[in-house]
């Protein structure tokens, strides 16, 4: 009898799991001082990259960067300006994956699609866009390939009265022109890169006037407009201030999962620069670091394409193509690896951030990649079935499962997924990928 009223309760579970704004966290998370081991200290060779990133990078974004505090208040205006843009946004349960997996496992996915700029990038560019400010700084520069942080940073530059320039990867500045729309709406001003407007950007295009443009070459050019215009540079992942920003994503988790007394066997992501897989798994690492006891597994995956995940060398690189930044030990395949093309803009990141090498070196952090074809498989069966269109990236996330699913036993494992953007604006890349309008046109001819 209390089984099947069990039974009957767990079919009438409610599908989204909320967290009131008034309970939203008010404290970051900063992993730095409980992995146990010192990072990788970063080496400036030119004897000039520390000195830049003092004049370029906001005051209280520095002084966060090498902090080894683990809770850091959240400013109020911050928490103001994240109540704004949509947050705590909502986990869901995502029953008919879980069906089509054959039920063996449960899945929460943190929907960070459902903030007003689709992605979880809004959760480091408020804060960074808040210390620019409080530095006294006009504007903000930053880099940005498929558009998803150029537009998080456009939103809040204007939501904290600065203005923004973005340098965005020449070929999707060309090829991608929603996102671009979608900086200009909310006040941001895009150039392409590599750009005219800087000495960098000029020495490239001279060279080679058809240059595609890539991250690093952006970054460079977004740095050195900083510096030369007395504006302050943006970092969209990889650096450790950012990541903390992005804890807010786990935090809320943590309270959600917590509510429901669930507690997560599984926490998955996708890792461009690592941002987004640190933002939901370091705040659930902190008490088993401390504990010095690991008992969940954590699984990112990049893409197979640029496959620093599982092929990387563990070693000293650049962050950027132009080399003006300080060398950090990384999982990477070199500064100057050129990616193929593929729609998952923002996996194409040559490098993975140094604290989570650092955790994937020790064995805490497991790594994969999948190929495209294999991961927007569940791209277009996630939509079918839950009625919500993934961003590329975040389909990347989806193989886990799958191996998850394969080798679960009686027990159901619980997954927590960082379901890190919404894939409106990437409806082309998909149908371009799946062939939608030869099919159309094949569909029209019977
Ligand atoms: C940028 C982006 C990623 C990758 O994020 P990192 O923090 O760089 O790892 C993943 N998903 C979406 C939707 C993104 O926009």
């Amino acid at each position: 009898m209390q089984k099947e009223k069990d039974k009957a309760k767990e079919n009438f579970e409610e599908y989204r799991i909320d967290l009131r704004q008034k309970d939203a966290p008010k404290e970051f998370y900063n992993i730095l001082g409980d992995i146990g081991q010192d990072l990788p200290k970063p080496i400036d060779d030119t004897g000039e990259s520390f000195a830049l990133l003092q004049k370029v990078l906001p005051k209280g974004v520095l002084e966060l960067e090498f902090s080894d505090k683990d809770h850091i208040p959240i400013p109020e205006e911050i928490r103001d300006k994240f109540k704004m843009v949509n947050r705590p946004t909502p986990i869901i349960r995502a029953r008919q994956l879980e069906a089509h997996f054959g039920n063996k496992v449960k899945i929460y996915m943190k929907m960070e699609g459902f903030t007003y700029v689709g992605s979880h990038k809004i959760n480091s560019s408020i804060p960074q866009a808040y210390y620019a400010k409080a530095d006294g700084a006009k504007f903000v520069t930053t880099e940005t390939g498929a558009g998803q942080w150029g537009s998080a940073v456009a939103l809040a530059a204007s939501l904290f009265g600065l203005e923004s320039k973005i340098f965005m990867v020449k070929v999707s500045y060309a090829g991608k022109p929603y996102r671009r729309y979608l900086m200009n709406m909310f006040g941001g001003e895009v150039h392409p890169s590599p750009s005219e407007l800087t000495g960098f950007g000029r020495g490239i295009l001279r060279k080679e006037p058809d240059s595609p443009g890539s991250l690093g070459m952006a970054i460079t050019d977004a740095v050195e407009y900083a510096k030369e215009h007395g504006g302050k540079y943006v970092v969209g992942s990889v650096v450790n201030s950012d990541l903390m920003f992005k804890s807010i994503a786990g935090l809320e988790a943590k309270k959600q999962m917590e509510s429901i007394g669930e507690d997560p066997d599984y926490v998955i992501g996708c890792v461009g620069g690592g941002s987004n897989y640190a933002g939901l798994a370091y705040p659930f690492l902190e008490e088993e670091l401390k504990a010095g006891k690991i008992r969940r597994r954590y699984i990112a995956a990049g893409s197979a394409e640029i496959p620093k995940m599982t092929k990387g060398k563990y070693e000293y690189d650049y962050p950027d193509t132009g080399k003006v930044l300080p060398q950090l030990k990384m999982y990477t395949v070199g500064h100057d690896f050129v990616p193929p093309p593929i729609y998952a803009g923002g996996l194409r990141y040559h490098a993975v951030a140094p604290s989570l090498s650092l955790l994937m070196s020790k064995g805490i952090v497991e790594a994969r990649d999948y190929d495209q074809n294999e991961s927007f498989r569940y791209a277009k069966l996630y939509s079918k079935i839950e009625g919500y269109v993934p961003a590329p990236e975040t389909s990347h996330s989806f193989p886990i499962i799958e191996e998850i699913a394969k080798k679960a036993g009686s027990k159901k494992p619980v997954v927590l997924m960082s379901f890190s953007g919404n894939g409106m604006l990437d409806l082309a890349n998909y149908a371009e990928a799946f062939g939608f309008d030869a099919a159309q046109k094949g569909a029209g001819k019977q």
